[in-house]
């Protein structure tokens, strides 16, 4: 059953008129079929707005008019609901939703007027939460029992691994069935219906015009997580945080996914228990994962196998299941993707291609000790650079010296600390960063002593920091490389291909 689901965009506009100049626009947009929401209609005349609705309809058009009950807006009795719904059958509709609860009685009332060419979906809304497999099994059941030509069964997540369940009983059905689960910890519900066999999901023109909780829009569904392309044996990817909302990621990486014909998705994942998120999405399709905050510790404490800096680090910002065994193997592409940034950088300076790396033996100064901080004091390390840390809680910066063999230093005495030409330092506080564009860590005066400043901040791109170690003649590298090369090295690691590092770059600049 898994493949092409149909993509349809709901419509609650107020009047007749918008809701047609909307059906337009679904149409050039690229959806399949428009769900008219009679519901919604401020004043509805229902003999003269369906004859105008359906017979000027450029798609497909279900038809549903969902009471209070149901979470729709209608507050009158089921009569003229139902009067309307086979009205609506007779003016052609492909497709009346009923809801479970009274579709019997819907059934009874049509006494063998029901229309062959109009598809009755029989529907069951639950806004609080998601059953277990077994229940939703049994709602199937019932709702075909009904006579339903299509099962829709709409839950609500509470956590990501409810989804599961939808996935679990849309596979199986025997009948076409829309399995969708609403909220925002549901979106992959709306995005891999294709993948499950789902018959349909929904979109939105727009942001705002939502019909329930957690409808994407249809220029993501089509153009970000590509779901025409999806079918069941596609990969899936994503990035597990908590947020997620503000992620890059999802452009990034399935533009990237895209343009080398990787058979893949890239989805946010807003995940709360990293642990029980893996061991219900414990199938080889869910092939790797981007990992930020706050699952970076879970991560590595998740992982069979881990590179020997990013347990160092104590951070694993990507994860891999391993086709071979299934064995979940973590890295960390952030401190990779600064320190890469930093050596090209210097090179490119120095016009001098060096056997080993231009760090080694530099005076490599890192402002801050949190995660970041961290993975550019390992990396530093690793490249033989002698390192130094300055934070505000000094303490943690001793701390950090000592893990890795470095020299710590209070932020008073950093601003006179210049004890050789050529020093390197790396801002990894989030000083600077916006609304905050006017802070900088460090005195322009200070930065005189520096051969390069790099700022791990990439909201700005060039932050106050870069910018007046720039005016100096300071070279600077941004966050924002740090940020394309740490999601080039997941690339690589997620396909085993070079990632299209100028595709990247690009889509990156055309999100700014
Ligand atoms: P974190 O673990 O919370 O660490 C924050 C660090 O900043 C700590 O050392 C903290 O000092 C210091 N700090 C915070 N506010 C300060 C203030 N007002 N004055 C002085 N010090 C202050 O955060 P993180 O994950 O390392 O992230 C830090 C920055 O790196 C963020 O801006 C983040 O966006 C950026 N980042 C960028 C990339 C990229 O790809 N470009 C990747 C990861 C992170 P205390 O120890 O005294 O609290």
């Amino acid at each position: 059953m898994a493949g092409v689901s149909l993509v349809c965009v709901p419509l609650v506009a107020k009047s007749v008129e918008q809701m047609l100049s909307e059906m337009a626009t679904a149409k050039v947009r690229g959806a399949d079929v428009v769900e008219i929401r009679l519901d919604h209609l401020a004043s509805f005349e229902p003999r003269r707005d369906l004859d105008l609705l359906l017979r000027n309809r450029p798609l497909p058009a279900l038809v549903t008019y969902r009471p209070k009950w149901e979470g729709g807006e209608y507050e009158g009795d089921d009569g003229r609901r139902f009067e309307a719904l086979f009205l609506a059958m007779e003016f052609g509709a492909d497709y009346v939703d009923i809801e479970l609860k009274v579709a019997q009685e819907f059934l009874d009332y049509l006494s063998g007027k029901r229309q062959d060419r109009t598809k009755l979906i029989v529907s069951s809304h639950n806004y609080q939460s998601t059953p277990s497999t077994e229940d939703l099994s049994s709602l199937v059941a019932r709702i075909q029992a009904v006579g339903a030509d299509i099962v829709k069964i709409a839950t609500t997540a509470v956590d990501i691994v409810d989804v599961a369940r939808m996935f679990e009983v849309m596979v199986h059905c025997q009948v076409p069935m829309i399995g969708l689960v609403m909220g925002e910890r549901g979106l992959i519900s709306r995005i891999l219906c294709p993948k499950f066999g789902g018959y349909l999901t929904f979109a939105t023109l727009s942001v705002g015009k939502e019909s329930a909780p957690g409808q994407p829009t249809l220029s993501d569904l089509l153009d970000i997580y590509n779901i025409k392309q999806i079918r069941a044996d596609t990969k899936v990817y994503g990035i597990v945080g908590k947020p997620v909302g503000h992620s890059k990621g999802p452009i990034l990486h399935g533009a990237a996914f895209r343009s080398v014909g990787y058979d893949a998705v890239y989805l946010p994942l807003l995940v709360d228990d990293f642990a029980s998120f893996l061991h219900t999405y414990s199938s080889p399709d869910f092939a790797g994962f981007s990992v930020t905050m706050p699952h970076k510790e879970a991560a590595l404490a998740c992982s069979d196998e881990v590179d020997p800096i990013a347990k160092y680090i104590g951070a694993v910002n990507t994860l891999i299941k391993r086709p071979s065994d299934g064995k979940l193997i973590g890295y960390n592409t952030d401190y990779t993707g600064a320190i890469s940034a930093i050596e090209t950088t210097l090179q490119g300076s120095s016009g001098k291609v060096s056997a080993g790396s231009p760090l080694a033996d530099k005076v490599f100064v890192v402002l801050g000790a949190g995660g970041a901080g961290k993975a550019l004091a390992y990396g530093a390390k690793e490249k033989g650079a002698r390192v130094v840390i300055a934070n505000r809680t000094y303490e943690r910066a001793k701390e950090l010296a000592n893990l890795v063999g470095g020299q710590p230093i209070s932020l008073a005495d950093l601003e006179n600390f210049h004890p050789e030409e050529g020093m390197i330092l790396a801002n990894t506080t989030s000083i600077g960063m916006h609304p905050n564009i006017h802070d900088t860590p460090l005195s322009k005066q200070a930065l005189k002593s520096y051969a390069l400043v790099f700022d791990a901040i990439y909201n700005p791109v060039v932050t106050r920091l870069l910018r007046e170690a720039e005016e100096l003649g300071v070279t600077i590298v941004t966050g924002m490389e740090m940020f394309i090369r740490q999601a080039m090295g997941q690339f690589e690691l997620f396909t085993g291909l070079p990632a299209p590092e100028k595709l990247m770059r690009d889509t990156l600049l055309s999100m700014q």
